[in-house]
């Protein structure tokens, strides 16, 4: 017969610990950063006080706060650091509350950045974060000197575009504090990645622009002509058919009444050609471009990003973008569990840190129209409102209207009139601050 025995454990008496007791392990370890034939003279600190007392005294930006930047303000309190800073232009919507996890029903409505930085304050004692509600666009360039280190969880490439491109216009090489890393993380479902840029140094995200190649749009005359899928007849809808029918109407996408109209054109229309799945979710996905997040792959993205920017407060360990090494994490988890990591390498015709002109391939006969089109879906330039100018004249600008109208016959004129083999033409869009220089090659 069994008998029951009721031990009483008793703990062992631990020592109280304080917050920073596994950090000031971990860095007091010997590493190639840290050799233990050098130890620190009698007045000098040990390394793992400086380690900490950098951690708790860098400034960090994190620009997003919504999947991954939940992840990323929690993992930077929670691993020491103390000086945070937080921008999102973001409210709280109820269908975010499965992932971001600082942010409960009653938040709906409220700005992410804020909620964001109430949380963890109130979890982490003694940590500091200033939200900021609003666009990155509308700090200059003496806000974002005073930070050590920028990280971002964006999922928009407009955005990260922009802050890449200020970044790099702040390196001065004459005040290594000018120079601030960036660690940039990213998600699409189960995949994603983590990269460090370190300003003019290694490659930056406008080098790696073609990491994301625009997504293949659907020709015009599909959607018009002979739709095969159900994404197209929610495309004919939403560009075609409510430019017929509510032209005077700003379609906005968080509105129910107008994903319901575009919904109800579509279904219509997929009646029509006998093609099937034509749902109002699938309505909403395809007009907001609604792209999977998987709370998993954030946590996994937003860990790697914590640790590269902890490695770079601390020197405790090489990290991502080491000049000369890896700067590019790239995680799949779509086809099992695998990550690879490499180097990114920096091009000289990289529009935001290199120096020469990109050449170009083009077609005589084909129109300054046909390029300017073109421009939106190459990969390495995927500008939307582009500007077009030589040395010595306009060819086209997208805005002003003034300036539109009064350059816009040049669109059905061929190439080969308006350029010259060799000529360099240059090419802004106001969205990225961005001038492209390219040199004519005709074929
Ligand atoms: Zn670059």
């Amino acid at each position: 017969m069994a008998t029951t025995t009721t031990t009483t454990i008793i703990p062992p008496s631990t020592p109280t610990l304080t917050r920073n007791h596994y950090a000031r392990l971990l860095l007091s370890r010997p590493s190639p950063y840290n050799p233990p034939d050098d130890p620190p003279s009698d007045d000098s600190p040990p390394l793992s006080d400086l380690a900490l007392h950098n951690l708790a005294a860098s400034r960090i930006l994190v620009i997003g706060a919504g999947g991954l930047g939940c992840e990323i303000l929690k993992n930077l309190a929670l691993s020491g650091f103390k000086k945070i800073e937080v921008i999102d232009m973001d409210t709280i919507d109820v269908s975010n509350l499965n992932r971001q996890f600082l942010f409960r029903e009653k938040d709906v409505g409220r700005a992410k950045a804020s909620v964001a930085a109430e949380f963890v304050m109130a979890r982490v004692p003694g940590c500091d974060i200033v939200a900021y509600v609003g666009r990155i666009q509308d700090k200059d360039e003496d806000y974002y000197a005073q930070f050590n280190l920028v990280i971002t969880g964006l999922d928009s490439i407009e955005a990260r575009r922009w802050i890449n491109s200020t970044l790099v216009g702040l390196v001065d090489d004459s005040n290594p504090d000018s120079l601030k890393p960036l660690i940039d993380g990213g998600t699409e479902g189960f995949k994603g990645q983590s990269r460090v840029i370190l300003p003019t140094v290694t490659s930056c995200i406008e080098c790696q622009l073609d990491m994301h190649a625009p997504r293949p749009q659907v020709p015009l005359c599909t959607l018009a002509s002979i739709p095969r899928q159900p994404s197209h007849c929610v495309e004919w809808a939403h560009i075609i058919k409510w430019e017929q029918e509510r032209k005077d109407i700003v379609l906005d996408t968080d509105d129910p009444e107008h994903i319901t109209w575009l919904y109800t054109a579509a279904l219509a229309r997929a009646k029509d050609f006998n093609i099937e799945g034509v749902t109002y979710s699938l309505t909403q996905g395809v007009v907001k471009n609604i792209i999977p997040a998987i709370a998993s792959t954030n946590a996994i993205i937003a860990a790697s990003c914590v640790s590269e920017a902890f490695k770079i407060v601390t020197s405790s360990a090489p990290f991502l973008g080491n000049p000369g090494a890896s700067n590019y994490m790239l995680y799949t988890g779509d086809s099992g569990v695998y990550t690879y990591t490499f180097e990114h390498q920096k091009k000289d015709d990289c529009p935001v840190c290199g120096n020469l002109p990109k050449e170009i391939t083009l077609d005589p006969e084909s129109t300054l129209g046909e390029l300017v089109e073109g421009l939106a879906e190459r990969p390495e330039a995927q500008l939307k409102k582009p500007n077009l100018r030589t040395e010595g004249k306009t060819l086209y600008y997208s805005s002003p209207a003034s300036l539109e109208e009064s350059t816009r016959g040049n669109l059905s004129k061929r190439l080969g009139e308006l350029l010259q083999d060799g000529e360099e033409f240059a090419v802004s869009d106001a969205a990225f601050g961005i001038d492209f220089r390219f040199v004519v090659r005709f074929s």
